[in-house]
Protein backbone atom coordinates (compact mmCIF):
# COMPACT_ATOMS: atom_id res chain seq x y z
CA UNK A 1 0.00 0.00 0.00
CA UNK A 2 1.72 3.48 -1.03
CA UNK A 3 1.01 6.48 1.60
CA UNK A 4 -0.14 9.33 -0.97
CA UNK A 5 0.23 12.58 0.28
CA UNK A 6 -3.23 14.90 -1.43
CA UNK A 7 -2.43 18.49 -1.81
CA UNK A 8 -5.20 19.89 -2.80
CA UNK A 9 -5.43 22.31 -6.00
CA UNK A 10 -6.89 25.61 -4.36
CA UNK A 11 -7.87 27.31 -7.64
CA UNK A 12 -9.60 24.50 -9.60
CA UNK A 13 -10.57 25.24 -13.28
CA UNK A 14 -13.86 25.40 -14.64
CA UNK A 15 -14.75 22.35 -16.68
CA UNK A 16 -14.79 22.34 -20.20
CA UNK A 17 -18.20 22.81 -21.98
CA UNK A 18 -17.27 23.14 -26.08
CA UNK A 19 -15.70 20.03 -27.90
CA UNK A 20 -12.39 18.21 -25.91
CA UNK A 21 -10.62 16.95 -28.56
CA UNK A 22 -8.04 14.55 -27.70
CA UNK A 23 -5.42 15.52 -24.92
CA UNK A 24 -5.15 19.43 -24.62
CA UNK A 25 -7.51 19.68 -21.51
CA UNK A 26 -5.84 18.78 -18.18
CA UNK A 27 -7.26 18.48 -14.73
CA UNK A 28 -6.42 19.89 -11.51
CA UNK A 29 -4.39 17.63 -10.43
CA UNK A 30 -1.39 15.39 -10.77
CA UNK A 31 0.30 12.17 -9.69
CA UNK A 32 3.77 11.58 -8.66
CA UNK A 33 6.50 9.43 -7.27
CA UNK A 34 10.20 9.31 -7.11
CA UNK A 35 12.86 6.75 -7.19
CA UNK A 36 16.16 6.62 -6.20
CA UNK A 37 18.79 3.56 -5.48
CA UNK A 38 18.54 4.31 -2.06
CA UNK A 39 14.79 4.54 -1.10
CA UNK A 40 13.30 3.00 -4.44
CA UNK A 41 9.92 4.47 -5.29
CA UNK A 42 8.67 6.61 -2.78
CA UNK A 43 7.30 9.69 -1.90
CA UNK A 44 3.73 9.07 -3.41
CA UNK A 45 1.54 12.26 -3.47
CA UNK A 46 -0.80 14.04 -5.77
CA UNK A 47 -0.62 17.75 -6.31
CA UNK A 48 -2.35 20.82 -7.94
CA UNK A 49 -0.91 20.00 -11.91
CA UNK A 50 1.46 22.49 -13.28
CA UNK A 51 5.12 22.58 -14.21
CA UNK A 52 8.20 20.67 -13.02
CA UNK A 53 11.52 21.58 -12.72
CA UNK A 54 14.17 19.55 -13.97
CA UNK A 55 17.72 19.77 -14.48
CA UNK A 56 18.83 20.93 -18.36
CA UNK A 57 21.28 17.28 -17.77
CA UNK A 58 18.47 15.37 -16.73
CA UNK A 59 19.33 12.20 -18.84
CA UNK A 60 15.82 12.12 -20.38
CA UNK A 61 16.38 15.07 -22.40
CA UNK A 62 19.50 13.55 -24.18
CA UNK A 63 18.87 9.63 -24.09
CA UNK A 64 15.10 8.84 -23.96
CA UNK A 65 15.51 7.03 -21.12
CA UNK A 66 11.51 7.46 -21.05
CA UNK A 67 8.54 5.41 -21.15
CA UNK A 68 4.28 5.68 -20.76
CA UNK A 69 1.13 4.27 -20.61
CA UNK A 70 -2.38 4.94 -21.96
CA UNK A 71 -5.59 3.99 -20.50
CA UNK A 72 -9.14 5.38 -20.22
CA UNK A 73 -11.74 5.75 -16.65
CA UNK A 74 -15.10 5.57 -18.50
CA UNK A 75 -18.10 6.81 -16.90
CA UNK A 76 -21.38 4.40 -16.81
CA UNK A 77 -25.36 5.35 -17.64
CA UNK A 78 -25.35 5.20 -13.88
CA UNK A 79 -22.63 7.43 -12.91
CA UNK A 80 -20.18 4.75 -11.69
CA UNK A 81 -16.77 5.64 -13.14
CA UNK A 82 -14.76 2.06 -14.44
CA UNK A 83 -11.12 1.23 -15.66
CA UNK A 84 -10.91 -1.49 -18.25
CA UNK A 85 -8.15 -4.23 -17.96
CA UNK A 86 -5.51 -1.48 -16.13
CA UNK A 87 -3.77 -4.60 -14.57
CA UNK A 88 -2.33 -5.73 -18.58
CA UNK A 89 -1.67 -1.99 -19.16
CA UNK A 90 0.08 -2.15 -15.91
CA UNK A 91 2.19 -5.09 -16.86
CA UNK A 92 3.10 -3.74 -20.03
CA UNK A 93 4.67 -0.70 -18.09
CA UNK A 94 6.78 -3.08 -16.14
CA UNK A 95 7.66 -4.78 -19.23
CA UNK A 96 8.69 -1.39 -20.88
CA UNK A 97 10.67 -0.39 -17.84
CA UNK A 98 12.80 -3.61 -17.74
CA UNK A 99 13.47 -2.94 -21.80
CA UNK A 100 14.48 0.61 -20.74
CA UNK A 101 16.27 -0.49 -17.58
CA UNK A 102 13.88 1.61 -15.52
CA UNK A 103 12.92 0.26 -11.89
CA UNK A 104 9.67 -1.56 -11.94
CA UNK A 105 6.81 -0.53 -9.89
CA UNK A 106 4.59 -2.29 -8.05
CA UNK A 107 2.05 -3.22 -9.48
CA UNK A 108 -0.83 -2.82 -6.96
CA UNK A 109 0.91 -0.14 -6.25
CA UNK A 110 0.47 1.68 -9.56
CA UNK A 111 -3.09 0.83 -9.83
CA UNK A 112 -3.56 2.08 -6.35
CA UNK A 113 -2.10 5.57 -8.02
CA UNK A 114 -4.16 5.46 -11.18
CA UNK A 115 -7.42 5.05 -8.95
CA UNK A 116 -6.16 7.79 -6.10
CA UNK A 117 -6.15 9.96 -9.14
CA UNK A 118 -8.89 9.64 -10.91
CA UNK A 119 -10.93 9.21 -7.75
CA UNK A 120 -9.79 13.19 -6.88
CA UNK A 121 -10.67 13.78 -10.49
CA UNK A 122 -14.25 11.88 -10.73
CA UNK A 123 -15.65 15.30 -11.47
CA UNK A 124 -13.69 15.76 -14.76
CA UNK A 125 -15.18 12.25 -16.57
CA UNK A 126 -16.76 13.76 -18.83
CA UNK A 127 -21.09 12.16 -19.11
CA UNK A 128 -21.32 12.81 -23.13
CA UNK A 129 -21.59 9.53 -25.33
CA UNK A 130 -18.29 8.22 -26.10
CA UNK A 131 -16.27 10.89 -24.02
CA UNK A 132 -13.86 9.42 -21.40
CA UNK A 133 -10.79 10.59 -19.08
CA UNK A 134 -7.62 9.46 -20.96
CA UNK A 135 -5.09 8.44 -18.19
CA UNK A 136 -1.18 9.37 -19.06
CA UNK A 137 1.23 7.36 -16.85
CA UNK A 138 4.68 8.23 -18.01
CA UNK A 139 8.38 7.50 -16.51
CA UNK A 140 10.93 9.85 -17.26
CA UNK A 141 14.93 9.37 -15.88
CA UNK A 142 16.11 12.36 -13.97
CA UNK A 143 20.11 12.06 -13.10
CA UNK A 144 21.54 15.52 -13.84
CA UNK A 145 24.32 13.71 -15.82
CA UNK A 146 25.79 13.18 -19.32
CA UNK A 147 27.39 9.95 -19.68
CA UNK A 148 25.12 7.28 -21.20
CA UNK A 149 24.22 4.82 -18.61
CA UNK A 150 20.78 3.71 -16.88
CA UNK A 151 20.01 7.22 -14.61
CA UNK A 152 19.70 6.56 -10.72
CA UNK A 153 16.91 8.50 -10.24
CA UNK A 154 13.64 8.33 -11.83
CA UNK A 155 10.24 10.42 -11.12
CA UNK A 156 6.81 8.45 -12.31
CA UNK A 157 3.89 11.02 -13.15
CA UNK A 158 0.29 10.16 -14.29
CA UNK A 159 -1.79 13.24 -15.46
CA UNK A 160 -5.08 13.02 -16.59
CA UNK A 161 -7.19 14.55 -20.02
CA UNK A 162 -11.00 14.52 -20.43
CA UNK A 163 -11.44 13.10 -24.42
CA UNK A 164 -14.20 13.24 -26.63
CA UNK A 165 -15.87 10.68 -28.42
CA UNK A 166 -13.02 9.35 -30.93
CA UNK A 167 -15.84 9.04 -33.99
CA UNK A 168 -18.72 11.74 -33.81
CA UNK A 169 -20.03 10.72 -37.21
CA UNK A 170 -19.71 7.25 -37.23
CA UNK A 171 -16.52 4.71 -37.57
CA UNK A 172 -15.32 6.52 -40.61
CA UNK A 173 -12.95 4.12 -42.39
CA UNK A 174 -9.20 5.85 -42.77
CA UNK A 175 -6.77 5.34 -46.46
CA UNK A 176 -3.13 4.69 -45.43
CA UNK A 177 -0.28 4.59 -46.93
CA UNK A 178 2.33 1.75 -46.71
CA UNK A 179 5.67 2.83 -45.97
CA UNK A 180 8.27 1.38 -47.51
CA UNK A 181 11.35 3.60 -46.85
CA UNK A 182 11.11 4.67 -42.94
CA UNK A 183 10.76 1.53 -40.47
CA UNK A 184 9.09 2.10 -37.05
CA UNK A 185 11.65 -0.20 -35.23
CA UNK A 186 13.65 -3.37 -35.87
CA UNK A 187 13.62 -7.36 -34.14
CA UNK A 188 15.70 -6.65 -31.12
CA UNK A 189 15.22 -2.88 -30.86
CA UNK A 190 12.49 -1.01 -28.31
CA UNK A 191 9.12 -2.30 -30.69
CA UNK A 192 7.79 -4.17 -28.19
CA UNK A 193 8.07 -0.88 -25.58
CA UNK A 194 5.52 2.06 -25.03
CA UNK A 195 8.74 4.57 -25.23
CA UNK A 196 8.55 8.03 -26.32
CA UNK A 197 11.80 7.41 -28.70
CA UNK A 198 9.73 4.95 -31.00
CA UNK A 199 7.29 7.51 -31.60
CA UNK A 200 9.99 9.75 -32.45
CA UNK A 201 11.15 7.52 -34.98
CA UNK A 202 7.55 7.48 -36.15
CA UNK A 203 7.12 11.08 -37.33
CA UNK A 204 9.16 11.41 -40.55
CA UNK A 205 7.08 8.03 -42.48
CA UNK A 206 3.94 9.81 -40.41
CA UNK A 207 4.78 13.32 -41.70
CA UNK A 208 4.98 11.89 -45.43
CA UNK A 209 1.91 9.97 -45.11
CA UNK A 210 -0.10 12.84 -44.09
CA UNK A 211 1.67 15.17 -47.40
CA UNK A 212 0.46 12.73 -49.65
CA UNK A 213 -3.37 12.74 -47.75
CA UNK A 214 -3.13 9.40 -45.99
CA UNK A 215 -4.25 9.54 -42.39
CA UNK A 216 -1.32 7.01 -41.05
CA UNK A 217 1.07 4.50 -41.99
CA UNK A 218 1.31 0.87 -42.40
CA UNK A 219 4.89 -0.42 -41.05
CA UNK A 220 6.50 -3.28 -42.42
CA UNK A 221 9.21 -5.24 -40.59
CA UNK A 222 12.84 -3.44 -40.31
CA UNK A 223 14.79 -6.34 -41.88
CA UNK A 224 12.97 -7.39 -44.86
CA UNK A 225 10.62 -4.72 -45.26
CA UNK A 226 7.81 -7.33 -45.94
CA UNK A 227 5.85 -8.39 -42.78
CA UNK A 228 3.10 -6.30 -41.25
CA UNK A 229 4.13 -4.74 -38.09
CA UNK A 230 1.92 -2.46 -37.05
CA UNK A 231 -0.61 0.71 -38.44
CA UNK A 232 0.20 4.13 -37.11
CA UNK A 233 0.13 3.96 -33.82
CA UNK A 234 -2.61 0.62 -33.52
CA UNK A 235 -2.10 -2.90 -33.68
CA UNK A 236 -3.48 -4.35 -37.28
CA UNK A 237 -6.08 -6.67 -38.03
CA UNK A 238 -7.00 -8.10 -41.55
CA UNK A 239 -10.09 -10.32 -42.40
CA UNK A 240 -8.54 -12.83 -45.38
CA UNK A 241 -11.53 -14.87 -47.05
CA UNK A 242 -13.32 -14.73 -43.62
CA UNK A 243 -10.16 -15.41 -41.32
CA UNK A 244 -8.72 -13.03 -38.99
CA UNK A 245 -5.58 -12.53 -39.04
CA UNK A 246 -2.69 -10.41 -36.49
CA UNK A 247 0.58 -9.80 -36.76
CA UNK A 248 2.15 -12.11 -33.50
CA UNK A 249 4.36 -11.05 -31.13
CA UNK A 250 7.62 -13.20 -31.04
CA UNK A 251 9.48 -10.93 -32.65
CA UNK A 252 9.31 -8.05 -30.49
CA UNK A 253 8.74 -5.36 -32.98
CA UNK A 254 5.05 -5.22 -32.73
CA UNK A 255 3.35 -3.21 -29.65
CA UNK A 256 1.35 -5.82 -27.51
CA UNK A 257 -1.91 -3.79 -27.54
CA UNK A 258 -4.72 -3.93 -24.72
CA UNK A 259 -7.22 -3.62 -27.91
CA UNK A 260 -5.40 -6.04 -29.72
CA UNK A 261 -5.58 -8.92 -26.95
CA UNK A 262 -9.62 -8.10 -25.93
CA UNK A 263 -10.19 -8.22 -29.59
CA UNK A 264 -8.30 -11.39 -30.17
CA UNK A 265 -9.89 -12.86 -26.65
CA UNK A 266 -13.49 -11.21 -27.99
CA UNK A 267 -13.32 -13.55 -31.41
CA UNK A 268 -12.18 -16.53 -29.51
CA UNK A 269 -15.77 -16.14 -27.03
CA UNK A 270 -17.68 -15.47 -30.34
CA UNK A 271 -15.87 -18.76 -32.02
CA UNK A 272 -15.09 -16.44 -34.78
CA UNK A 273 -11.43 -18.02 -36.03
CA UNK A 274 -8.29 -16.01 -35.29
CA UNK A 275 -4.55 -16.70 -36.04
CA UNK A 276 -1.32 -14.59 -34.52
CA UNK A 277 1.14 -15.22 -37.39
CA UNK A 278 3.55 -13.19 -39.61
CA UNK A 279 1.76 -11.70 -42.36
CA UNK A 280 3.44 -10.34 -45.91
CA UNK A 281 2.67 -7.42 -47.69
CA UNK A 282 2.24 -10.00 -50.58
CA UNK A 283 -0.53 -12.19 -49.36
CA UNK A 284 -2.44 -8.94 -48.43
CA UNK A 285 -2.07 -7.43 -52.08
CA UNK A 286 -2.55 -11.36 -53.58
CA UNK A 287 -5.73 -11.32 -51.23
CA UNK A 288 -7.02 -7.93 -52.46
CA UNK A 289 -6.04 -8.74 -56.11
CA UNK A 290 -8.53 -12.28 -55.33
CA UNK A 291 -11.54 -10.08 -54.25
CA UNK A 292 -10.85 -12.39 -50.61
CA UNK A 293 -9.48 -8.94 -48.73
CA UNK A 294 -12.65 -8.58 -46.30
CA UNK A 295 -11.54 -5.63 -43.62
CA UNK A 296 -8.74 -3.99 -42.41
CA UNK A 297 -9.31 -1.95 -39.22
CA UNK A 298 -6.47 -0.67 -36.47
CA UNK A 299 -6.87 -0.93 -32.97
CA UNK A 300 -5.83 0.89 -30.06
CA UNK A 301 -6.98 2.90 -26.88
CA UNK A 302 -8.17 6.02 -28.53
CA UNK A 303 -10.43 4.82 -31.45
CA UNK A 304 -10.79 1.02 -30.29
CA UNK A 305 -11.26 0.49 -33.95
CA UNK A 306 -10.34 2.24 -36.64
CA UNK A 307 -11.61 0.96 -40.01
CA UNK A 308 -9.23 1.18 -43.01
CA UNK A 309 -10.91 1.77 -46.32
CA UNK A 310 -8.23 2.11 -48.40
CA UNK A 311 -3.99 1.09 -48.37
CA UNK A 312 -1.91 2.66 -51.06
CA UNK A 313 1.20 0.88 -51.98
CA UNK A 314 4.01 2.14 -54.21
CA UNK A 315 0.85 3.43 -57.04
CA UNK A 316 -1.41 0.39 -56.14
CA UNK A 317 -4.81 1.52 -54.67
CA UNK A 318 -6.39 -1.04 -52.74
CA UNK A 319 -10.47 -0.31 -51.46
CA UNK A 320 -11.14 -2.73 -48.88
CA UNK A 321 -15.09 -3.60 -48.51
CA UNK A 322 -16.21 -0.76 -50.57
CA UNK A 323 -14.61 1.89 -48.29
CA UNK A 324 -16.89 0.93 -45.39
CA UNK A 325 -16.66 -0.77 -42.18
CA UNK A 326 -16.79 -4.32 -41.93
CA UNK A 327 -19.00 -6.77 -39.79
CA UNK A 328 -15.88 -8.09 -37.49
CA UNK A 329 -14.82 -4.44 -37.17
CA UNK A 330 -18.46 -3.56 -36.29
CA UNK A 331 -18.65 -6.53 -33.77
CA UNK A 332 -15.90 -5.83 -31.91
CA UNK A 333 -16.31 -2.26 -31.61
CA UNK A 334 -19.50 -2.55 -30.42
CA UNK A 335 -18.55 -5.56 -28.05
CA UNK A 336 -15.37 -3.76 -26.65
CA UNK A 337 -17.23 -0.33 -25.97
CA UNK A 338 -20.63 -1.68 -25.06
CA UNK A 339 -18.12 -3.36 -21.87
CA UNK A 340 -16.08 -0.02 -21.61
CA UNK A 341 -18.64 2.19 -20.68
CA UNK A 342 -20.79 -0.18 -18.85
CA UNK A 343 -23.89 -0.73 -21.78
CA UNK A 344 -23.54 -4.40 -21.85
CA UNK A 345 -22.63 -7.23 -19.56
CA UNK A 346 -19.03 -7.80 -19.04
CA UNK A 347 -18.74 -12.03 -19.38
CA UNK A 348 -15.10 -11.33 -19.07
CA UNK A 349 -14.41 -9.53 -15.73
CA UNK A 350 -12.37 -6.43 -17.76
CA UNK A 351 -13.79 -3.84 -15.84
CA UNK A 352 -12.49 -2.62 -13.05
CA UNK A 353 -14.36 0.16 -10.54
CA UNK A 354 -12.26 2.83 -9.05
CA UNK A 355 -14.10 3.60 -6.27
CA UNK A 356 -13.16 -0.08 -4.71
C1 LIG B 1 -0.25 2.11 -27.39
C2 LIG B 1 0.05 1.51 -28.72
C3 LIG B 1 -0.80 0.58 -29.34
C4 LIG B 1 -2.17 0.22 -28.82
O1 LIG B 1 -2.15 -0.33 -27.55
P1 LIG B 1 -3.50 -0.33 -26.68
O2 LIG B 1 -3.07 -0.94 -25.40
O3 LIG B 1 -4.48 -1.16 -27.41
O4 LIG B 1 -3.93 1.08 -26.56
C5 LIG B 1 -0.37 0.01 -30.52
N1 LIG B 1 0.80 0.35 -31.10
C6 LIG B 1 1.63 1.25 -30.53
C7 LIG B 1 2.91 1.57 -31.19
C8 LIG B 1 1.29 1.86 -29.32
O5 LIG B 1 2.11 2.74 -28.78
Amino acid sequence: MLNIRIEKNTAPKAKPTGKLGFGKIFTDHMFLMNYSTEKGWHDARIVPYGDISLDPSAMVFHYAQELFEGMKAYRTAEGKIQLFRPDKNIERMNNTCDRLCVPQINPDDALQAIKALVAVEKDWVPTEDGTSLYIRPFIIATDPMLGVHPSHTYLFIIILSPVGAYYEAGLKPVKIYVEREYVRCVKGGTGLAKAGGNYAASLKGQEKAEKMGYAQVLWLDGIERKYIDEVGAMNVFFVIDGKVITPDLTDGNILPGVTRRSCIEVLKHLGIPVEERKLSIDEVIEAHKNGKLNEVFGTGTAAVISPVGELFDDGNKMIINNNEIGPVAQKLYDTLTGIQWGKIEDPFGWTVSVED
